[in-house]
């Protein structure tokens, strides 16, 4: 396989193949760019159809990472770790071990954290064996409460943006997914006045959204289709697709989930459908800032975190004023904007 022609190869600045046979540890570390700082992203542990594939995740995550930073405006780079294989069977101390070391040889290039499969249980046994690591308990914690704070003011900014005024009272929104960010959004969007219909494959957490948040639930297939202004993805991946924007009804899609778009071209069309769409990467940005007052050499403070991601719902409507002026895809825009950033690193 010719690596440096891969279409999802962008002059990654480092990637590392580790493995280790007593624990059957193979992982792969991408360092997509450290221009604005060590490259901190998290690392997840997928079992993957064939090595490929687990490259072609590693090497899109690890750029993802280094945008997000630089929209989140910190002095951060973007890298990726992915373990490949079955968590379920492969999983033990001394798999994260070796991982763990396999960080601390990059010397601090690159701080890993939790993703997909792995958990802060798992980080801290990682953390035995190095320093690099970030979103520890007990330390800047669970990133959750912060992406649902970044993603609510989000959703108030493209309110603002798309229908004149950023109050959220009477404004509907269909929420798809009510994890640790979901279900947190959904609470301030409560506090806030709106009126929420939600969707989940947990029927316990929906009847709990009924009772405290007076939500309307529906099934997974209808929350597309819903008389709402604004659409949130929470749950997964490539939720906006062909037949999902055929449904939509909403003008503004705003979520915390990553990788919202299930084809790039999708921004474009949902520019000419009218419909706003905040850039995922620029909307859940919350955790990453969070985790990030843990890797600066200043003690961890929560207070600042939260200040920091207030700026996301400024950094948002700047994206939604530039693509106006220019007629361009939300996603286009912010993806220049975060090229330029980086671009002019220690300039
Ligand atoms: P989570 O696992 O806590 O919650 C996901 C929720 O989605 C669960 O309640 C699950 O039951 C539900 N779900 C699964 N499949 C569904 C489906 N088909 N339809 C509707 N609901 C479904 O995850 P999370 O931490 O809340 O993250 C949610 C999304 O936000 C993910 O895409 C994640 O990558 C992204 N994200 C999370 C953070 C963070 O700080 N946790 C930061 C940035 C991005």
């Amino acid at each position: 396989m010719a690596i440096f022609d891969l279409v999802d190869f962008d002059n990654h600045e480092q990637v590392v193949y580790c493995s280790d046979d007593a624990t059957g540890l193979k992982a792969i570390i991408a360092v997509h760019s450290t221009a604005l700082g060590p490259a901190a992203g998290g690392c997840r542990f997928w079992d993957y159809v064939n090595d490929e594939a687990a490259l072609t995740d590693v090497l899109r995550l690890s750029k993802g990472m280094t945008y997000k930073n630089a929209m989140a405006g910190l002095k951060l780079g973007g890298g990726k770790g992915v373990i490949i294989g079955n968590p379920r069977h492969l999983k033990s101390d001394d798999l994260f071990k070796a991982y763990g070391k396999a960080v601390n040889n990059l010397g601090g290039r690159y701080y890993t954290a939790e993703d997909v499969n792995i958990t802060t249980g798992d980080m801290a046994i990682v953390n035995q064996v190095t320093d690099y690591v970030s979103g520890l308990e007990g330390k800047s914690g669970n990133p959750g409460p912060f992406t649902a704070l970044g993603t609510f003011l989000g959703i108030k900014a493209a309110v603002k943006f798309k229908l004149g005024s950023d109050d959220l009272s009477g404004i509907k929104v269909a929420v798809q997914g009510l994890g640790s960010v979901g279900y947190s959004l959904c609470e301030r969007l409560h506090a806030a006045g709106a009126k929420l219909i939600v969707t989940d494959i947990n029927q316990e957490i929906l009847d709990k959204a009924v009772t405290e948040l007076d939500a309307t639930v529906v099934s997974l297939d209808d929350i597309y289709k819903q008389d709402v202004e604004v659409f949130s993805p929470c749950a997964l991946g490539a939720s906006i697709n062909d037949d999902s924007i055929a449904e939509l009804k909403a003008v503004i899609i705003a979520g915390c989930a990553n990788n919202q778009l299930a084809e790039s071209r999708h921004d474009q069309v949902l520019l000419d459908k009218g419909i706003l769409y905040a850039p995922d990467y620029v909307i859940n940005a919350g955790g990453i800032i969070n985790v990030a007052l843990e890797i600066y050499p200043e003690p961890y403070c929560a207070d600042k975190a939260t200040s920091l991601v207030e700026n996301i719902y400024h950094t948002l409507m700047n994206v939604f004023v530039t693509a106006n002026e220019k007629n361009l895809p939300t996603g286009k825009v912010a993806d220049e904007m975060a090229r330029a950033i980086i671009a002019n690193a220690g300039k």
